[in-house]
C-alpha cells in the first residue's frame, strides 16, 4: 500500500503502491505532494513491545519463584523450631511428672525390717532404750508366755532399711 500525506493540511489518502513516487493533489486543499509508500514498520513494530513485554513478563515470575521459596524455608523452619519448641515441652512435662512421681513413690517405696524381741522385765527399758538409739520402732507389744511360766512383752519392732 501506499499513502498520500498532505503537508498543507494534514490530509492523508491511501493509494495503489503503482502512485508510490508519484505526483498527486491533496483532495482537500488541492496541494500538490508525493506519494509515498505507506510504512509497514509500526504494525510491526506494535507487535514487538508485546514480544518485549512478554519477555519482560517472565522475570517478575522468576522474581516470583524466587522469592516463593525463601518465605517457604523460613515457614518450614518455624514449623520445625515449633515442633522442637513442643518436643521441649514434651520432654520437660514427662522429666516433671517422673520426679513428682518418685517423690509421692519415696514414702511408698520405703522398704521396713522388722524384728521381735522379747526382754526380760528388769532390762525392758534398758532394752527400748539401745533399740530406740538404733532406730528401732515398736510396732505391737503383748503379754506372752515363755518358758517356766515366765511372761514377759513380746514386741514387734520396724525400722526402714
Ligand atoms: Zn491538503
Amino acid at each position: 500500500m501506499a499513502i498520500f500525506i498532505c503537508s498543507e493540511c494534514g490530509h492523508t489518502e491511501e493509494t495503489p503502491e503503482e502512485y508510490i513516487g508519484k505526483k498527486a493533489r491533496c483532495l482537500s486543499c488541492q496541494t500538490m505532494g508525493t506519494v509515498q509508500a505507506k510504512p509497514p514498520a509500526p504494525p510491526r513494530q506494535s507487535p514487538q513491545p508485546v514480544v518485549k513485554e512478554s519477555s519482560a513478563a517472565p522475570p517478575p515470575q522468576d522474581f516470583v519463584k524466587e522469592e516463593t521459596p525463601v518465605p517457604q524455608a523460613p515457614a518450614s523452619a518455624s514449623r520445625s523450631n515449633s515442633l522442637t519448641f513442643v518436643l521441649i515441652g514434651l520432654v520437660a512435662a514427662i522429666l516433671v511428672i517422673q520426679l513428682l512421681s518418685i517423690r509421692l513413690n519415696m514414702p511408698a517405696s520405703v522398704q521396713w525390717e522388722y524384728k521381735i524381741v522379747s526382754p526380760k522385765d528388769s532390762v525392758i527399758i534398758e532394752e527400748l532404750d539401745d533399740l530406740g538409739e538404733q532406730g528401732w520402732e515398736v510396732v505391737t507389744a503383748r503379754r506372752a508366755s515363755g518358758y517356766n511360766d515366765s511372761y514377759s512383752y513380746e514386741m514387734i519392732l520396724k525400722r526402714a532399711k
